[in-house]
């Protein structure tokens, strides 16, 4: 086992690299923003029309932040947690941490006055975050913690609840390596640390993490614990939360280091109430994880179906039978149409059913045997093997989606996904009811529209659905939308849906999370804030609606 000698100096670019942030009215790195593939400018011309140019987002400097900064006194109480260097209640840090990147939070940067958290603290060390959830409590500061910022259901939104202002706690100075141990395969991180970062780390070691979700380049290992995200190679390596084997938590009233062996029966398991919990608990400082040595092959296919019908039938007896691929994944035919036109002349000559993407990786002998099994299940579901392509084109193109939803908002589309899970027996008919409920809601300027969906995370029992919804923006982007998810998440409910299979509950599905889990089940989650969080400063907006508070 290799322990580096001070968890508070792990092995990284170290505290005081500089931050990186993202284009704050969109995705990613702003130097590889793209404009749309022209497959897919005349798709969505053939589909929705002309549409009108969207104006563009104000620059940064030009927008008023309608909550005041916090007061000196408190600026100066929390420099003394962190060093004053680490407080900032700058213009544009404030507005840099005023939410996440839903297509709604990318639109309401486009508006003239925005709320913000009245300042930005970057801890470094344990002890610092337990010193700055002293002085917010002390002080009546509600804390938002912030990781990589890519949160999409409102769960980074500046709220105070009753609090007197808000602390965005940025951990990105909480970042490194803790330790490797080699024999169990089992590596600790500081929970800022960068999903690329994180792989970096590893390969320099021999291993990997292996969570790809499609904001890896961005997101943290502490934000993907606290949202129990699932990545794209899900269906090998498991979504985030199974990931995890230990985590320590600093919350108003302590710490809790869980986590204690690889299997326990000490009790139920309470590391499993910190997965999800959305900052509402308290700060996750470090997460251990279960990582594998790097694979040795990946071997990518591309599979079609005349049917998305057969293609999840195909699914299902590759998830049943465990014949371990890493990546599988199907989409429906109006998602397939639309990947096929951004590969251009590939696309054309397989333009029709449904395509799915699989990996397989490992050991060279072990990846190829579980490919051929693989294989047969999905050959005997009505499958054919397709161009290779367009399984290496998915791979190249992976991490360029949330690209591509910036320059549709520019062009005057909108764009926005939505996800679930149920059975396979149930998938069906939630999947028609989801469609049928975003096809009736949106009316005017958004009666033509365009739904697309995959399956992308598999259990033997059932699948995720992943919707993505194109219209034209219109005159009032924001609100329609508002109308249209609540439908939608009462379809899901009505339907036996999950309302989040992965992008977690934020404040947005707050209001549907008691039909989830019942009135007792939302009980047991307040009496732990109650416990952990006396005062109710941890992220007040998000998890429990706060009504219920
Ligand atoms: C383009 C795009 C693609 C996405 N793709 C996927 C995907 O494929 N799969 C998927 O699962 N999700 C996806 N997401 C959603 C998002 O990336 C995940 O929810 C991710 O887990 C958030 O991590 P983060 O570090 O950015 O956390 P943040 O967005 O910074 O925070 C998310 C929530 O967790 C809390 N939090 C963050 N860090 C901590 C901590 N250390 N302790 C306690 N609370 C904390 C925050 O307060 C907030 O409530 C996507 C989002 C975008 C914008």
């Amino acid at each position: 086992m290799s322990t580096l000698p001070d968890s508070t100096q792990p092995e990284n670019e170290g505290p005081d690299h500089e931050r990186a942030y993202m284009r704050w009215d969109g995705w990613g790195d702003p130097a590889r923003a793209h404009g749309l593939p022209t497959g897919v400018k005349l798709l969505l011309a053939a589909v929705l029309g002309r549409v009108p140019k969207a104006p563009p987002a104000p620059r940064l400097a030009e927008v008023t932040i309608s909550t005041p900064p916090l007061a000196d006194d408190d600026l100066a109480a929390l420099a003394k947690a962190v060093g004053g260097d680490h407080v900032d209640a700058g213009h544009d840090v404030r507005l840099l941490h005023a939410g996440g990147k839903s297509t709604p939070d990318l639109l309401r940067r486009r508006q003239a006055v925005q709320a913000a958290p009245g300042a930005v603290v970057l801890p470094a060390t344990e002890d610092e975050v337990a010193a700055v959830l002293a002085v917010a409590g002390e002080r009546g500061l509600a804390v938002v913690p912030f990781g990589g910022g890519t949160a999409v259901t409102g769960g980074l939104t500046p709220d105070a609840g009753p609090h007197r202002g808000v602390v965005s706690l940025d951990l990105h100075r909480l970042s490194g390596l803790v330790a490797l141990d080699d024999l169990a395969h089992e590596a600790t991180f500081l929970a800022g640390t960068t999903a690329p970062v994180a792989e970096n780390l590893l390969a320099e070691r021999g291993f990997e993490l292996g969570h790809f979700p499609q904001s890896f380049e961005f997101a943290t290992l502490g934000g993907f614990a606290a949202m129990r995200s699932s990545g794209q190679n899900s269906a090998g390596y498991g979504r985030f939360d199974t990931m995890v084997t230990g985590l320590r938590v600093v919350t108003p009233t302590g710490t809790l280091d869980l986590g204690r062996a690889p299997g326990s029966a000490a009790g139920p398991d309470l590391m499993r109430w910190f997965l999800g919990s959305e900052g509402t608990f308290g700060v996750i400082t470090q997460v251990r994880l279960r990582v594998h040595p790097t694979p040795e092959a990946r071997l990518f296919d591309a599979w079609t179906f005349g049917s998305f019908a057969a293609g999840v039938d195909g699914l299902r007896g590759v998830a049943q039978l465990g014949t371990g691929p890493t990546v599988l994944r199907l989409s429906d035919e109006a998602e397939t149409a639309v990947s096929l036109a951004q590969v251009g002349s590939i696309g054309k000559a397989l333009a029709k059913g449904c395509t799915a993407v699989v990996l397989h990786e490992g050991p060279a002998e072990l990846a190829a045997s579980r490919r051929e099994a693989t294989a047969r299940v999905l050959r005997a579901a009505g499958g054919e093997l397709a161009d290779p392509r367009l399984a290496a084109s998915w791979d190249h193109g992976r991490f360029r989606a949330p690209y591509l939803r910036d320059a549709l908002l520019a062009g005057g589309v909108f764009c926005e996904t939505l996800e679930t899970a149920t059975t396979w027996s149930n998938l069906q008919t939630l999947k028609a009811a989801v469609t049928a409920a975003l096809a009736d809601g949106f009316a005017g300027e958004r009666a033509r529209n365009r739904i697309l969906c995959h399956v992308s995370h598999v259990y033997p029992t059932g699948a995720s659905l992943y919707f993505t919804v194109i219209a034209g923006l219109g005159t009032e982007p924001l609100e329609p939308w508002e109308r249209v998810k609540s439908r939608v998440n009462d379809a899901i409910m009505a339907a036996g849906g999950t309302i989040s299979h992965h992008h977690g509950v934020g404040a947005d599905h707050a209001p549907w999370l008691e039909h989830e889990i019942g009135s007792a089940g939302l009980r047991m989650l307040r009496a732990v804030q109650a416990e952990l969080d006396p005062a109710g400063i941890m992220n007040p907006g998000a998890l429990v609606d706060r009504r219920l508070r």
